[in-house]
């Protein structure tokens, strides 16, 4: 994996060489048809011999927004974050297996020790969202930050699912991770570092980056008081953003350009059309989700805080929820008790994460168990330093409950 290498600091203008972009859609080999031609019971069966076989050696990971063939084999399921937290706490493994996408295994990796080999069965499972923002964009970006807004003191946020360059990149500039559980709290610190102490969001004087979601940026943001209008949106394939000098001054908070493919499938209409057929109905969406979305629907929260929701909430109870479908459709067989369906009829699943399926675990799990390491994602030493200095000022700062 190319990762961020600070001898090529955006302040020594300096760019990245254009292997540093491919960062989450390496090439993924072909299986052999001992896997694509098996059935699902023999596959199933395989799987479970060699993980027997690894033992305690093995953690398997699998995301929230995984398919159940898969999630049936996890040791721990979770949102990224979480996950890459239990890979870091369990002793004595020396094999993470992760069923989620590119940037989830490269966070494991970050986090684990260096010699946990951490896998991903597919590597073409990466994150549309993550691809939007590379570590060459990043730098253009800052760097005309900070020479059209003299004198500002700029914090470069970046949502975790991002590339572990762009992590870097923004550990080495003073800035932290965030995940939809603590934006508001990293937001917050962000602004409040002004120096004056900063009594509402729209007083500092600091201005934030925030990479690579737009959305959840911008829903967090304003949920927290911070006005649209001191807001812009950054166009990375455009001179300065695609804004004008002036706004760049005038902007408090800089959304890169990017989006979840999944979660803007959800549109306003779909909010009225689920309150149309269900009177009772309500609607919780991911703050992935668009603004319009966000602000028709009753609640907004991470994957984790929708789960409790619904695991609090009493029988009888309607709900519509705007996120991947797989996870809806777990919650409503999980809770019969409970009407869940999923905000819009159109197929909200993640695809890439979709790759990761029963012939591809049994391919990495049998090589595995012969010794055999496939598809490592190894993130190398510079990257991992930054994007851990990135990631542990998170924690530090995210310590104590998350409000939604
Ligand atoms: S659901 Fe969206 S943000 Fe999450 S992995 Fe898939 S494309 Fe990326």
């Amino acid at each position: 994996m190319n990762g961020y290498n600070p001898a090529a600091a955006p302040t020594h203008g300096r760019r990245r060489s254009l292997l540093s972009m491919i960062t989450t859609n390496p090439w993924q080999p072909p299986l052999p048809d001992l896997y694509t031609q098996a059935a699902d019971a023999d596959l199933r069966a395989r799987i479970r011999k060699a993980k027997a076989a690894l033992g305690k050696k093995l953690l398997i990971l699998g995301h929230h927004y995984q398919q159940d063939a898969i999630i049936e084999f996890a040791d721990f399921t979770g949102d990224s974050y979480e996950l890459s937290r239990q890979a870091a706490a369990q002793k004595d493994i020396e094999f993470v297996v992760f069923c989620g996408v590119h940037f989830m295994a490269e966070s494991a990796d970050i986090l684990t020790d260096p010699s946990v080999h951490v896998i991903l069965p597919d590597l073409g499972a990466g994150c549309s969202m993550a691809d939007m923002a590379n570590i060459d964009q990043a730098i253009e970006c800052w760097d005309q930050l900070r020479r059209h807004c003299p004198g500002q003191r700029i914090i470069p946020i970046t949502y975790v699912n991002s590339s572990a360059a762009i992590k870097a990149f923004v550990g080495e500039h003073g800035g932290a991770v965030c995940t939809s559980s603590n934006c508001r709290k990293i937001l917050q610190w962000a602004l409040s570092e002004d120096g004056a102490n900063a009594s509402t969001p729209t007083d500092s004087k600091n201005k934030i980056l925030f990479l690579p979601d737009q959305h959840l940026g911008r829903n967090t943001a304003y949920a927290m008081g911070y006005p649209l209008d001191r807001m812009i949106l950054w166009e990375p394939t455009q001179e300065l953003g695609g804004n004008q000098p002036g706004q760049l001054q005038q902007a408090g908070l800089v959304l890169w350009k990017g989006h979840c493919s999944v979660h803007m499938l959800f549109r306003p209409e779909h909010v009225d059309q689920a309150r149309a057929k269900y009177p009772s109905v309500k609607v919780i969406v991911h703050p992935e989700c668009q603004w319009d979305v966000v602000q028709k629907a009753d609640q907004a929260g991470s994957t984790s805080w929708i789960i409790k929701q619904i695991q609090a909430a009493s029988p009888g109870s309607q709900w519509a929820i705007g996120t991947e479908v797989h996870l809806v459709n777990r919650l409503a067989r999980q809770h019969p008790e409970q009407k869940i369906i999923v905000l819009s009829e159109c197929q909200c699943l993640c695809t890439t994460m979709y790759r990761i399926d029963l012939p591809h675990l049994c391919w990495a799990l049998e090589n595995l168990a012969q010794n055999n390491v496939l598809n490592r994602i190894s993130v190398d030493p510079p990257t991992r330093r930054w994007a851990l200095v990135a990631l542990q000022r998170m924690l530090a700062l995210s310590a104590g409950p998350n409000p939604a």
